[in-house]
């Protein structure tokens, strides 16, 4: 079953509960009946040994404890948690990550990204799943691969701009391009 980190939306996120629930949502619609502010899941980790792992996290966070299951942590505090789990491990994604939200001075796109709280590139957090197995290259394929769904893409929503995420060698040639 799931351990989730849910945070309180207005407050950027934080404080942070920590639970175990089979259905997220549920729960999360649950709890909201009781909070006047509105929450948000900011992610979870899947585990069979959902008790043992949600007692160790709040044996970890117990000097942060804010009222029972609820901690002054901020989102980015959970993602070491998040990343020890690796492919067990999911950020509760943005809706749209390839959402283009500007340009730098390269005129390099900049992307909304897979979670608002920390920078995660494809290869640390899969954007399709948002989980921290990553995503990383097949040579075979000539495609990107995500361990957790165990499913290739070759971003086609980039190769009409012959550019991909995070990649240096499409952002070297826009660079070159614009110089
Ligand atoms: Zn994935």
């Amino acid at each position: 079953m799931p351990v989730y980190f849910l945070g309180e939306e207005e407050n950027g996120g934080s404080p942070i509960k920590i639970g175990v629930a089979k259905n997220i949502e549920a729960r999360k619609r649950n709890l909201q009946t009781g909070n006047p502010l509105e929450l948000r899941l900011l992610g979870w980790i899947e585990t069979a040994d959902e008790f043992g792992l949600e007692t160790r996290l709040k044996n970890e966070l117990k000097a942060v404890r804010s009222r029972g299951e609820w901690f002054n942590i901020e989102p980015a505090d959970i993602l070491p948690f998040l990343v020890r789990a690796g492919r067990d491990g999911f950020v509760a994604k943005s809706a749209d990550a390839f959402l283009i939200t500007g340009y730098d001075s390269d005129a390099i796109p900049e992307y909304l990204g897979v979670w608002e709280w920390a920078d995660l590139e494809i290869d640390e957090c899969c954007p399709f799943c948002g989980c921290l197995c990553g995503m990383h290259f097949q040579e075979a394929s000539q495609m990107h691969y995500c361990i957790r769904r165990d499913t290739l893409t070759n971003f086609p929503e980039f190769d009409r701009d012959c550019e991909e995420p995070n990649d240096e060698k499409a952002g070297r040639s826009l660079r070159e391009k614009s110089e």
